[in-house]
């Protein structure tokens, strides 16, 4: 192949100009960028390895070497990893295959514009060379290809990359940055080292550099031909608990997982039994962009005896808890283990059931803490995770009552941070259920009229506004022996919380409205599956629920914002037969229009929307200009 020009994707494109401008506060990253890809590259070779060893060529021990040459001012990242083909390197060193660029830059144009972690997360590290270089020369040459198919990428990361075709002896990757006039500083052995140690000191390969000596005659230091490990290249996991400290734990957090916060809490254990393993999980503070994609990669990379194996093993973590970061890594499966092996595996099983027990752990030593900042921590994970955590309820029926007491939700009694522990504490004598209502938002579910009389009579209701409420209702049905009954469904009934005189009234009062609970009956036969009375209404005339069987109207009202089929279930219309309005309506000349007003109202009330909005207009107008 002579040399060919390729023009870059335009996402590559915009991504580089955004890159190298508003990142450079923070240039020295770049080497992190690199020495992680050469890292991982190192990994893929020794994955690909265990089943034709010949990759190896003559050259067993993998690892990475940073040089430079002040002269002619280039910096090279070396390794002998895996290595790239010429259809590969244009393809991941031209395109971005991975979605979610978009995000990515309105990001880096937003006020996160300084956060260089965000670049490693979104996988375009590599051209963060471009910061510091104003060209980038890659040669590289696949494992297992002949040294006749090298490949020389080269860029001045504007427009376009140039390839070509040379002759490579070891298999691997040189990254060859020609550094910009002012980037000299990177010309450091020194310098370069202290980066190395800030960012890379977990990257369990070796990273080289070469020993310098002071040159009395030409009174400069001078590299020598020894090499030496600038990193601690131990995996952190694999080291006793003890010499660890806090930061390197951070540390290597960050690495795993480019958050620029420190995380939430972790766990670091050696697991031994019918499975053994290791797990160092973490609990980030906030949530991921892409938190809501259920598909997308888990965080926790799996090992097997310190052998990198994949990091999107999803079989080792149940998917609400994909926000777990981390890694395991395991004594027993076998190296050349598959994705389908490992769904299939009972060690993974154990492995799996082991780490959500961990992490449930974490969770709880955190929110049943004695110190308030630890419980505040707690909720502020909640704040960012409590959606995603909901899902378990579903999911994983084992941990079910341990999911159920880590929730917190609002109530009539405190906008956030009510477990349903809390709750039970304060229910009133007599009280069986727990009470709840679902709404849009928590301004509609305080406005309900369904709430009234449990205002008044000073019974907690859990208010639920978030999206994944209802689908939860489904599958918690209670707790510590009390169901959680919705307050919007069914007949009203608080059981022993309404005394005699009361229901004795109540029955009176229906008695005496049932000629007008008939004509509102006729009036409304096509739109109220029923119409009754009702003692749950206080300050309102009426208010609608459905049948305890029926789909909540909220419900409905989401599936179809989410485009899915919704039964239309027709409502039941409760009146308050206490109030002025409903009392006079049996005299009413205007009684038609006063019934059909009185349902759309409800309807309203209840966030939902009117089918014939011209009508009810038509009927209040024609109230109005009586
Ligand atoms: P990411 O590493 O997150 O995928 P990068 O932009 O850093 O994103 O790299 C893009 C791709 O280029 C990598 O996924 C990998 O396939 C390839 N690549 C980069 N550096 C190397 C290297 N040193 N050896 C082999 N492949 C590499």
């Amino acid at each position: 192949m002579t040399k060919q020009t390729h023009a870059f994707q335009a996402e590559v494109k915009q991504i580089l100009h955004l890159v190298t401008h508003s990142l450079y506060s923070n240039k020295e990253i770049f080497l992190r960028e690199l020495v992680s890809n050469a890292s991982d590259a190192c990994d893929k070779l020794r994955f690909e390895a265990l089943d034709n060893a010949a990759l190896y060529e003559d050259a067993p021990n993998l690892e990475v070497r940073v040089f430079f040459d002040a002269e002619a001012k280039t910096l090279t990242i070396r390794d002998n990893g895996i290595g790239m083909s010429a259809e590969e390197a244009s393809a991941h060193l031209g395109t971005i295959a991975k979605s979610g660029t978009r995000e990515f830059m309105a990001k880096l144009e937003g006020e996160q514009k300084k956060d260089a972690n965000l670049i490693g997360q979104f996988g375009v590290g590599f051209y963060s060379g471009f910061i510091v270089a104003d060209r980038m020369t890659v040669e590289t040459r696949r494992a297992g290809l002949p040294a006749e198919q090298g490949v020389r990428w080269s860029s001045e990361g504007t427009g376009e990359f140039e390839l070509e075709t040379i002759s490579k002896a070891s298999r691997g990757t040189d990254v060859i940055l020609h550094l910009r006039d002012d980037e000299a500083e990177f010309l450091s052995t020194w310098k370069l080292k202290s980066i190395v140690s800030k960012y890379s000191d977990h990257i369990s390969l070796p990273i080289l550099m070469q020993k310098e000596e002071w040159d009395q005659e030409a009174g400069k230091q001078v590299k020598k031909d020894e090499w030496e490990t600038v990193n601690k290249a131990a995996a952190l996991w694999a080291r006793a608990k003890s010499d660890i400290t806090d930061a390197e734990y951070q540390a290597f957090y960050q690495q795993l997982s480019y958050d620029s916060q420190p995380p939430l809490a972790y766990t670091h254990n050696r697991v031994e039994g019918r499975s053994e393993y290791t797990q160092l999980l973490y609990v980030p503070a906030k949530a991921p962009f892409d938190l809501w994609n259920r598909d997308k990669r888990g965080g926790v990379k799996l090992y097997v005896k310190r052998v990198f194996i994949m990091d999107d093993a999803e079989a080792l973590m149940p998917t609400y808890l994909r926000f777990v970061k981390g890694v395991i890594d395991s004594a027993d499966l076998p190296l050349n283990v598959s994705r389908e092996l490992l769904q299939e595996s009972r060690d993974v099983k154990a492995i799996r059931e082991g780490s959500t027990k961990r992490v449930l752990g974490m969770l709880e030593a955190l929110a049943d803490s004695e110190s308030a900042e630890e419980r505040a921590k707690y909720q502020a994970f909640w704040n960012e995770f409590g959606s995603v955590m909901k899902e378990g309820i579903g999911e994983d029926f084992q941990n079910q009552e341990r999911l159920a007491k880590l929730f917190r939700f609002a109530s009539t009694h405190a906008d956030e941070g009510v477990s349903l522990a809390d709750y039970v504490k304060r229910m009133k004598e007599g009280q069986e259920a727990i009470y709840v209502i679902a709404a849009d938002s928590l301004g509609a579910a305080k406005a309900s009229p369904q709430l009234e009389i449990f205002r008044k009579k000073g019974i907690e209701v859990l208010l639920l506004t978030d999206r994944v409420d209802e689908w939860m209702l489904s599958h918690l049905h209670e707790f510590e022996g009390h169901t959680l009954q919705s307050v919007a469904k069914g007949a009203f009934d608080l059981g022993k919380l309404q005394d005699e005189d009361e229901k004795k009234k109540a029955e009176e009062t229906a008695e005496a409205f049932k000629p007008v609970l008939e004509r509102l009956k006729e009036t409304l036969k096509d739109r109220a599956k029923d119409v009754r009375t009702t003692s749950r209404l206080v300050d309102s005339p009426a208010c609608v629920v459905v049948d305890e069987g029926d789909m909540s109207a909220h419900l409905a009202r989401l599936l179809k914002q989410a485009g899915q089929e919704a039964p239309n279930a027709q409502p039941i219309l409760e009146v308050n037969p206490e109030h002025a309005l409903v009392k006079k309506l049996g005299e009413d000349p205007r009684f038609d229009d006063l019934a059909h007003i009185l349902f759309d109202q409800a309807l309203l009330a209840d966030g939902g929307r009117l089918d014939n909005p011209a009508d009810y207009v038509q009927r209040v107008t024609r109230l109005l200009s009586a």
